[in-house]
């Protein structure tokens, strides 16, 4: 008897499906195409790329974050090398670039494992074990800093900012953000980068750019016969509204004579000049308020010489309150001296073409904006990423205290450690820990490339250096000389190569257990009328 065997479909129709090596290999190649397209970005010799979108905005970048966010990655292993940059970014801010230069060599260095015929679950736990080692000898390593060595912070913000757009007012900008840093570091040891906020604007140049011990609000005060600057400001912020509420009196009146008609707007006028008298009487001089304030109040407080802006953000009614110190409240009858907070100076000034308020000269100020300046739209949006790695690196290190050499000699210094610990293994794990090891050294490798030097020449010099015991030697990318990093003043926050070792090394281990890609078929998106394709969903 035969019998016929029908093939068995268990997936829908039009799914794909990739097994064992073939699955590894797509893999791992997606995922490294991902890290090249970064590489040639880093260190400070670096290119940028130009990016443009399906809606023509132009981008010039070298931030890596930036350039793989706006690219719209599909591939589903690619996607996971763009969520470590995006891990990085939010973490640390800084170091995108080498975090997924680091996972794509790792890739790299397992795939030859692989046609060695290691196992895959045999990297992933050498690569796990060399990860942990690499991440504890460069704890050790590492340098304390802290807040009060303001020339070593000021040099970390200046090699975040090397061969960025930030170049030509490196340390005038490195010394802004420092300084704000050490104004909002609170006594916790936490530094939180909402309280530094960055404003850009185009027009002048990047040494034009300051740093506002307070706020930068966009907007002007509300009435024209208001002063447009005062000096020792004390300030008042109210929550709710400087008007009579229509439902407060309108409800059940009927106006039958026009003397009661001026009898009802006069009590409206007294209740409004109560309310700007309460301000005064409290010693205000500013006014912050969140919601309108009535025309004919407006006047009062024009009349008293008090500064008043309303309809201003929840957002910013709370960081005015970090900066001045000054109280939020919704009564105005309470109001008293002890709610107002202080500037030294608030102003308003116009910015090209809009009029901005200035809340500056705070006494100790928990919030405060660096107001960034450039000839371009370009410059200034490159000059805010860059000036946002270094406010990153500079919170970075201050959390935690501890800063590492630049310019590839931690990179050496750890590879040199974790090959060492691979030797004291035996079996095959040896193999991938001497394998990571080895993708250490592709930040120093790739920092030579980029500035047109011979790697293998780079290479053999700093690994002779470091066996010497200089623990920070690393690439003068200006000279092609070996340098002491440090020295230098090229330093980086430990975060950065401990957070970049991390998610590379989780990342990487994640796609090597991948041995089975199963993928639906594609349904076709229904066209959507007037031409809204690309707008990438
Ligand atoms: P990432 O996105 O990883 O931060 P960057 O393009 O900012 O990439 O490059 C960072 C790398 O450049 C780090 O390895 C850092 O040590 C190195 N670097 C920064 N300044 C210098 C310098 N003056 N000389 C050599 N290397 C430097
Ligand atoms: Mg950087």
């Amino acid at each position: 008897m035969t019998q016929n065997y029908q093939p068995i479909f268990i997936l829908p129709e039009g799914s794909e499906r990739t097994y064992g090596k073939d699955a590894q290999r797509t893999n791992i190649a997606a995922a490294k195409a991902v890290a090249e397209t970064v590489r040639t970005t880093l260190g400070p010799k670096g290119m940028d790329k130009m990016l443009v979108n399906s809606m023509g905005d132009v981008i010039i970048t070298n931030d890596g974050y930036t350039i793989l966010d706006e690219m719209e990655i599909e591939h589903p292993s690619a996607k996971m090398i763009v969520e470590i940059a995006k891990t990085q970014q939010d973490e640390v801010g800084d170091g995108t670039t080498t975090a997924v230069v680091f996972a794509g060599e790792l890739l790299k260095n397992a795939e030859n494992l692989l046609s060695q015929d290691v196992h895959p679950t045999l990297i992933a736990r050498g690569y796990r074990m060399a990860g942990e080692h690499a991440i504890a000898t460069i704890e050790k390593l590492a340098e304390p800093i802290g807040k009060e060595d303001t020339k070593t912070l000021t040099k970390i913000a200046m090699t975040a900012m090397t061969g960025k757009a930030a170049e030509m007012a490196r340390e005038q900008l490195a010394e802004l953000i420092v300084r704000a840093a050490i104004l909002t570091f609170e006594d916790n040891g936490k530094l939180d980068i909402d309280n530094i906020k960055l404003e850009k604007k185009v027009g002048f140049g990047v040494e034009d750019s300051e740093l506002i011990e307070g706020i930068l609000l966009d907007k002007d005060k509300c009435h024209p016969g208001m002063p447009t600057s005062i000096k020792n400001a004390k300030i008042a912020l109210i929550d709710k509204e400087l008007e009579i509420k229509k439902t407060e009196i309108d409800a059940n009146i009927e106006i039958k004579d026009p003397s009661q008609m001026q009898a009802f707007i006069e009590m409206e006028e007294k209740m409004l000049r109560d309310m700007v008298e309460n301000v005064a009487k409290s010693g205000a001089n500013v006014l912050f308020v969140q919601k309108g304030i009535d025309d004919l109040a407006k006047h009062f407080l024009s009349k008293k010489g008090i500064f008043a802006i309303e309809r201003v953000s929840d957002d910013n009614m709370q960081k005015l309150a970090k900066a001045t110190g000054a109280k939020i409240t919704n009564s105005l009858r309470d109001l008293a001296a002890t709610d107002l907070g202080f500037a030294g100076l608030v102003e308003e000034k116009k910015l090209g073409d809009e009029t901005y308020t200035f809340i500056g000269k705070c006494k100790n100020p928990r919030s405060v904006t660096l107001l960034i300046r450039g000839g371009t739209q370009h410059v200034v949006d490159e000059l805010e990423r860059a000036v946002s790695d270094a406010v990153g690196d500079i919170s970075a290190t201050l959390s935690n205290g501890k800063a590492v050499g630049g310019a590839g000699s931690s990179e050496i210094e750890i590879a040199k450690a974790v090959k060492k610990y691979a030797t004291s293994l035996s079996g095959r794990e040896q193999l991938a820990v001497q394998a990571f090891g080895e993708a250490l050294e592709v930040i120093p490798r790739t920092l030579a490339e980029n500035a047109g030097l011979d790697p293998i020449d780079v290479l053999t010099e700093l690994k002779a250096a470091h066996e010497k015991g200089q623990k920070w030697a690393g690439i003068d990318v200006f000279s092609g000389k070996v340098m002491d990093a440090w020295k230098q003043g090229v330093i980086e926050p430990l975060k950065i190569k401990t957070q970049a070792i991390k998610s590379a090394t989780e990342v990487t281990e994640l796609i090597l257990r991948i041995d089975d890609v199963i993928a639906a078929s594609k349904k076709s998106m229904p066209s959507m009328p007037g031409g809204m394709g690309g707008m990438g969903m």
